[in-house]
């Protein structure tokens, strides 16, 4: 099953090698695509299979109404975040996921404008992140919630939770809402 992006599933992604000149329709997704290593997507697709795919330029695709997410991210270099509530604790450069709810006015739109947006009010633990490193693209499950996308993620072996607490300080299920892709 691929990752599907709206209307659209991309699929078989492994046989559409990312230098592959991308259908114009699709443009601004294959731009966030294109960021992305494939065996990541692989490892995301087994995972989250029925997820779609926001990038930079579709987030106005993104449901209004709300669910769960998980924003992509690459730390080009280990940071060392104070997190309220948390040890500090360096995180090592490498890819993350971040898994979250959205069931606010806007849903998953509003707030996946607000993770992609570079300057903003630290709230959440994922806010000294994302103002590190602009998330490279994001999985929308509408109607779903972070801690069943958090366990999905940390089922197999590609993803394993990182920096114990992070962005589930109310959470009493998951270890962390943050995991590290594991390659
Ligand atoms: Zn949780």
């Amino acid at each position: 099953m691929g990752l599907a992006t709206g209307h659209q599933t991309i699929e078989p992604i492994a046989k559409q090698p990312m230098a592959d000149a991308p259908d114009p329709g699709n443009s601004a997704l294959m731009g966030s695509l294109r960021k992305l290593p494939s065996p990541l997507i692989l490892d995301l697709q087994a995972c989250l299979g029925n997820a779609s795919l926001v990038g930079h330029r579709t987030l106005g695709d993104a449901p209004a109404s709300g669910g769960a997410y998980a924003l992509i991210l690459r730390l080009e270099q280990a940071v060392t975040v104070d997190l309220p509530r948390l040890a500090a604790e360096p995180i090592a450069p490498g890819w993350y996921l971040y898994a979250g709810s959205a069931y606010g006015p806007g849903g998953l739109r509003a707030r996946l404008a607000r993770h992609f947006k570079p300057n903003k009010k630290t709230h959440w633990h994922i806010d000294r992140l994302t103002s590190i490193c602009a998330p490279a693209a994001a999985l929308s499950v509408p109607g779903g919630h972070e801690c069943a996308v958090a366990a999905d993620l940390a089922a197999g072996q590609a993803f394993a939770f990182a920096v114990t607490g992070f962005g589930a300080s109310d959470c009493r299920q998951c270890r962390s809402h943050l995991l590290a892709w594991q390659r």
